[in-house]
């Protein structure tokens, strides 16, 4: 025999290691397949993943799992409520996203097994995962403003999830009297898209303006700053002097809403309104609560890297959903944390380490239909968070063709973004 022998500390060493290297589950590509991996929610966030996932390694198995079978976009969805753009023009149908090998599921998520790691659909169905995205968007808290309630909202409504709510605010507003007052009530941080309530603020100002002068618009808000503050402002002051901004300092937060009243109560008094447009507080969608991926703030927290979810692995949460540092609820936000989660997702089922990445974005704001705004960020992770590393808003005082070619640089990043989502 040439070989040493084997002792008994040599034996207890090789034996140890074996055993543990057979509790860890072998990446997936060392097992000669891709992995599987379920994406929950087919938004910008999670179609964007299920997309990517699948042209940065083809051989992963990716199931797309949406509730609705046709997307309404909210971006550009204040337009609809100003009578200047319909709802077809927001919804968008998943043919493409099959097409591209993605297996789609068109049911509800209804329950998650993060130890077992599947997930249940409404229709029954069970689906095993080695990692688990989810994209589920926001929920409203039905309990968050006491007196608005989901019957609430058949009253006033509040149009943070495009659709039938869009509609119904629109038709609100052409059924108003001239003279009327409109009443938008805006939330407190963190919520969808930042700016979102002073676009809408404009553009119903502007419908007013065109429409019905002798109204009134008034937003009250549980903020003291909001995003583009100076810019919006400015604009306003501009075009629409009937627009009036009570902040939190000033009595703006509404504390309660009676709907048989039409009235918002705020701790300075009582605002009737002819129409009532109420932006409710909001929270990751519930799918994200019952997979434990949700905090007690209602969000997810997530690895600034990876968008792996700090309180369970396997999980990753993108969008809207997570808590994502400096970044804001975008579309455009979501779409780039999407591509950075598939990247690392694949590195990870492969045995890799996934790389740090630079997300961006940028969100355009419709002042007046030929007026233009934006800011515009890159963000990294730094200290555990995702990080702001600069970037800015348009130009003050610009020249009203500035603003006009904003507006027109907005159509083509609805366009584009949807393309490569949906189309
Ligand atoms: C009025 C308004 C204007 C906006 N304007 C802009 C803008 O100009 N630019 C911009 O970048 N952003 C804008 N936004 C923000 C943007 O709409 C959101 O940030 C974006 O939609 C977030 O993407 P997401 O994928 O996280 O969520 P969503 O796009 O909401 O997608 C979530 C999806 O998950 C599905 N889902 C949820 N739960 C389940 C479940 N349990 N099972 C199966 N499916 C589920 C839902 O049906 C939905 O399709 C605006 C928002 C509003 C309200």
């Amino acid at each position: 025999m040439t070989g040493r022998r084997t002792n008994r500390r040599d034996f207890l060493k090789t034996a140890a290691a074996g055993a543990s290297a057979a509790m860890l589950p072998l990446p997936a590509i060392a097992q000669g397949t891709g992995g599987r991996v379920v994406v929950v929610g087919g938004g910008f966030a999670g179609t964007t993943c299920a997309r990517f996932l699948k042209r940065i390694d083809p051989r992963i198995n990716v199931t797309l799992v949406e509730a609705s079978p046709t997307f309404t976009a909210c971006p550009f969805s204040n337009l609809i409520i100003a009578g200047l753009r319909e709802l077809a023009a927001q919804q968008f149908g998943y043919d493409k996203v099959a097409a591209d090998h993605v297996t789609l599921d068109m049911a509800p998520a209804t329950a998650v097994n993060a130890q077992g790691r599947s997930v249940t659909l409404s229709n029954g169905s069970q689906l095993a995962y080695d990692r688990l995205v989810l994209a589920p968007g926001v929920d409203l808290r039905w309990d968050g403003l006491p007196g608005y309630t989901e019957a609430a909202a058949e009253r006033m409504p509040h149009a943070w999830k495009a659709g039938e709510q869009t509609l119904l605010l629109r038709r609100q507003l052409e059924a108003m009297e001239d003279g009327g007052t409109v009443v938008i009530v805006a939330p407190a941080n963190p919520f969808r898209c930042p700016p979102g309530p002073y676009e809408r603020a404009s553009l119903i100002a502007w419908y007013l303006k065109t429409k019905k002068p002798k109204s009134k618009l008034l937003i009250l808000d549980a903020k003291d700053a909001f995003s583009k503050q100076g810019l919006f402002q400015a604009a306003w002051k501009e075009l629409y002097p009937n627009l009036e901004w009570v902040s939190l300092s000033k009595g703006g937060k509404v504390n309660s809403v009676d709907v048989g009243a039409m009235t918002l109560v705020t701790d300075f008094g009582r605002h009737k309104a002819d129409v009532a447009n109420v932006i409710p507080p909001q929270k990751a969608g519930r799918i994200a609560e019952l997979a434990g991926a949700a905090d007690r703030t209602g969000w997810c927290p997530i690895d600034p890297a990876t968008f792996e979810s700090k309180l369970q692995p396997n999980i990753h949460v993108i969008g809207d959903a997570s808590i994502a540092g400096a970044m804001p609820k975008s579309a455009f936000a979501a779409n780039a944390q999407a591509k950075v989660c598939a990247a690392a997702v694949a590195k990870l089922l492969a045995g890799g380490k996934p790389d740090e990445p630079r997300l961006i974005n940028t969100c355009y704001s419709i002042v007046a239909p030929d007026y233009g705004i934006s800011v515009a960020n890159v963000y990294g992770p730094a200290d555990g968070q995702i990080k702001d590393l600069g970037g800015g808003v348009s130009e003050a005082n610009a020249p009203s063709t500035t603003r006009a070619a904003e507006a027109i640089f907005a159509n083509g990043w609805f366009k584009t973004i949807t393309a490569e989502v949906f189309g």
